[in-house]
């Protein structure tokens, strides 16, 4: 039968990766190691129907209603059931499967992925806003579900292949590392006036328009930062940043002894999925060896937060703890389709975002750890609020 799979943002970055590796281990002769059973989109119903009819899914779910005539259209015939809007997405979640690739982007996978969670089976965590903005409720209830979360993001994969964590006093510190982005040697003055464009074309990674334009704004790193404090259970000052242009090292576990553990590869984000798929086994991805003879050298530098004030700005939230973070996820999600959208400069982002949590800061109950879903969701639409504010004045 094969492991039956879920993608959630199937039709995404690390949605087609996802797909593209199952159809290589098809090829590989693996036949039938894997199963696709449901796949989800937000508004790309074409592409939706597409995957579905070549790999024939039991369940597939499109959120925006304006798009589902095309989809049924073209599933007209098939026996693949079709559901549509919010509700459907977080019945996806929870359909029955053995492993679910967490690939929406933003605080909107948060909902069906605690539903795929729920279900107690392994869960592949690309989606790294849902433990941004509800780091202590999700991570409690993987422990409640007996679910294995597997890192997707290259950086958590790696510490995850390297670290020991049984042997917690062990180890010194998670050292992430940061490609830099495409402004890695900009001045302050050049951040200012960079275009849509310049910030779209990432250096090193493929990937949907807003983990580029955070890698760009170092707040991906941030992101990061938050993501490794609560999967890895460590405080801030047990994580250190460093920028490594190459993307080589994707990140790396210091321990007591001195010794510091790395996870190398090709920059691809086919390895991190094909280890996250195939977990606790390893399968074959059609990934460039690495060839560090060609590479010749890799470089270290260490970060700097004045260029980049999103850094400062993640760690902030991370220590302040209860809503800081899921508010600074929200700014960022709504300052970045700002940018994108051309109303705001890039620099804007990260003021933006250091506005939005200064408004919230003397707010009773703020530094309390959130409790419920519901209060996430309500912290949450209030940033996302605040945030729309703060740009119409600043546009
Ligand atoms: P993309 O923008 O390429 O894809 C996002 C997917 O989510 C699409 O299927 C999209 O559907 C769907 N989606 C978007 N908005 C919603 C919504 N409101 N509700 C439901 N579904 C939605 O993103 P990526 O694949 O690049 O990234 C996905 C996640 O993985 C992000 O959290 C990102 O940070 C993380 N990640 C990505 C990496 C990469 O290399 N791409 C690396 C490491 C982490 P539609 O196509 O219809 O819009
Ligand atoms: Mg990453």
């Amino acid at each position: 039968m094969g492991k039956r799979i879920t993608i959630l943002g199937s039709t995404g970055s690390i949605g087609e990766s996802t797909l593209s590796l199952i159809s290589h281990a098809e090829q590989m002769s693996e036949d039938g190691a894997f199963n696709i059973v449901c796949l989800t989109a937000h508004s790309n119903a074409a592409k939706l129907a597409e995957q579905a009819l070549k790999y024939q899914p039991e369940y597939v779910v499109l959120v925006k209603p304006e798009n589902a005539q095309i989809l049924k259209d073209r599933l007209a015939g098939t026996d693949i059931k079709i559901g549509i809007g919010r509700e459907a997405l977080i019945d996806a979640g929870a359909w029955r499967a053995d492993f679910i690739m967490a690939a929406i982007v933003g605080a909107a996978g948060l909902e069906p992925t605690l539903a795929a969670v729920a279900q107690g089976k392994h869960v592949g965590l690309a989606n790294k806003e849902c433990l941004v903005c509800a780091g202590d409720l999700f991570m409690t209830e993987v422990k409640r579900s007996g679910t294995t979360l597997l890192p997707v993001d290259s950086e958590h994969n790696a510490i995850f292949q390297v670290l020991n964590q049984e042997r917690r006093q062990e180890v010194r510190k998670l050292i992430l590392t940061a490609s830099g982005g495409p402004f890695r040697e900009f001045t302050t003055t050049q951040l200012a006036n960079v275009t849509r464009a310049q910030a779209l074309n990432h250096p090193v990674w493929e990937m949907g328009a807003k983990i580029t334009i955070d890698s760009a704004s170092l707040m991906n790193k941030g992101l990061e930062l938050i993501e490794a404090s609560y999967l890895f259970d460590r405080s801030s000052d047990e994580i250190d940043i460093i920028i490594h242009p190459q993307s080589i090292v994707h990140s790396m576990v210091e321990y007591v002894d001195g010794s510091v553990l790395a996870q190398m590869g090709s920059p691809d984000m086919r390895t991190p999925i094909a280890y996250a798929l195939a977990w606790p086994c390893r399968m074959s991805a059609p990934v460039k060896p690495l060839d560090l003879v060609e590479m010749n050298k890799l470089e270290f530098f260490a970060p700097d937060s004045e260029r980049f004030p999103a850094l400062r700005l993640a760690r902030d939230a991370l220590d302040i703890g209860g809503a800081a973070p899921t508010v600074l996820n929200a700014a960022n999600e709504i300052a970045v389709a700002a940018f994108l959208d051309e109303q705001i400069p890039f620099n804007s982002i990260s003021a933006c975002i250091d506005s939005v949590l200064n408004s919230f800061i003397s707010e009773q109950g703020f530094t309390k750890p959130l409790k419920s879903v519901k209060e996430v969701l309500d912290f949450d639409t209030r940033a996302r609020q605040c945030a729309q504010i703060k740009i119409s004045k600043l546009g």
